[in-house]
């Protein structure tokens, strides 16, 4: 039975969104212990004790997801603290990273990869390097071009995350050994290159079952209750990061295609929609870019013609030209360098 109080709701909680904003982190006054992340951790920490690993990474509210460099500690963003918080990342970034409980346990176990690894200097290892690849390799999780299929790679986050570098897939990788009995991942990941790496896992963690980790400590980095900056400028910063992310980013384009010349009485997603099988296929044949790609992409501009009210153009030859050539620089300019793969 759990007799804890409830925590008072903290003065700010009223507010609405551009009071809150004014507001610097550090005086929100935010505690894992009266979050709903506190289970969550506490979960994290079972499957831990379960497959006799004796590191608990320290756990403390930071402004994003991360463990920091050499630090056996997991940081978990401050608005996973409290509702009010959460419905403030949503308005402001237009999803909440962890914000359910199955994704805020997945992104526990995968940065508990990384606060192991820290602890144990497991990527210093040659052998480690021999399995996962060199993590001098130049860290680009927002532009590395992902093979959907490759059974060489584990697959826990979206976005074949494992595959951004070698620290991710060994922290993916550690998360489904975490996540998962070995019977599970031996019969699930049979045949495929993955296994190997599970294996690997699986001995070093044994190894690990018997000694003590060589970092025990370090600095708690971005700790949220030291934060002096406000949650406006701390928002303005990250949209700016994400920029590419928001629906907003195409209108001005597809604003100036759709509005070039008399207009039919059909709406832009109405035909959009129409033409959305054919679309797809020219641009994965000539740009070369995976099909999941190009669909994601013409799925968000539909919704944003849709958004828009956008109406479709008389000349259609003209719209059709435009439509695809547009599409394709995207494809190849945009979704290379692209900022819909998430760090973490
Ligand atoms: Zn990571």
């Amino acid at each position: 039975m759990d007799t804890m109080q409830p925590a008072p709701e903290p003065f700010w909680c009223g507010l609405k969104d551009e009071e809150l904003l004014k507001l610097r982190i550090c005086d929100l006054g935010v505690r894992i212990e009266d979050s709903e992340l506190h289970p969550r951790i506490e979960q994290l920490y079972t499957e831990l004790a379960t497959r006799s690993v004796f590191l608990r990474p320290d756990c403390y509210l930071g402004d994003e997801w991360f463990s920091p460099q050499g630090v056996p500690a997991i940081a978990i963003p401050f608005y996973l603290a409290h509702p009010r918080l959460k419905a403030l990342e949503l308005h402001q970034m237009l999803e909440v990273e962890g914000g359910t409980a199955d994704w805020c346990q997945m992104l526990l176990r995968h940065e508990c990869g990384h606060a192991v690894d820290h602890a144990y200097r497991f990527s210093s290892r040659n052998d480690w390097r021999e399995v996962f690849g060199n993590p001098e390799t130049e860290y680009a999780p927002e532009t590395y071009t992902p093979r959907p299929y490759s059974k060489s790679f584990v697959r826990h986050l979206p976005n074949w995350y494992a595959q951004a570098h070698p620290d991710e897939d060994f922290a993916e990788t550690f998360a489904v050994w975490l996540s998962t009995a070995p019977e599970d991942w031996r019969q699930r990941y049979r045949g495929w290159k993955a296994l190997e790496k599970l294996k690997y896992v699986h001995g070093l963690m044994n190894e690990a079952a018997t000694s003590q980790p060589s970092v025990t400590r370090g600095r708690r980095i971005s700790e949220a209750r030291k934060l002096r900056t406000t949650l406006g400028r701390h928002y303005a910063g990250r949209r700016k990061l994400y920029a590419e992310d928001f629906p907003d980013f195409y209108d001005a384009d597809l604003r100036a295609i759709f509005g070039n010349g008399e207009a039919t009485g059909e709406p832009a997603a109405t035909m959009m929609r129409r033409h959305r099988a054919a679309l797809i296929a020219a641009i994965v044949q000539w740009t070369g870019q995976r099909k999941y790609t190009v669909s994601m992409l013409v799925k968000k501009l539909i919704l944003r013609c849709s958004a828009l009210k956008l109406m479709t153009p008389k000349d259609s030859v003209r719209l059709h030209f435009e439509l695809a050539s547009y599409l394709a620089s995207l494809v190849t300019n945009h979704l290379y360098t692209g900022r819909f793969k998430r760090s973490v």
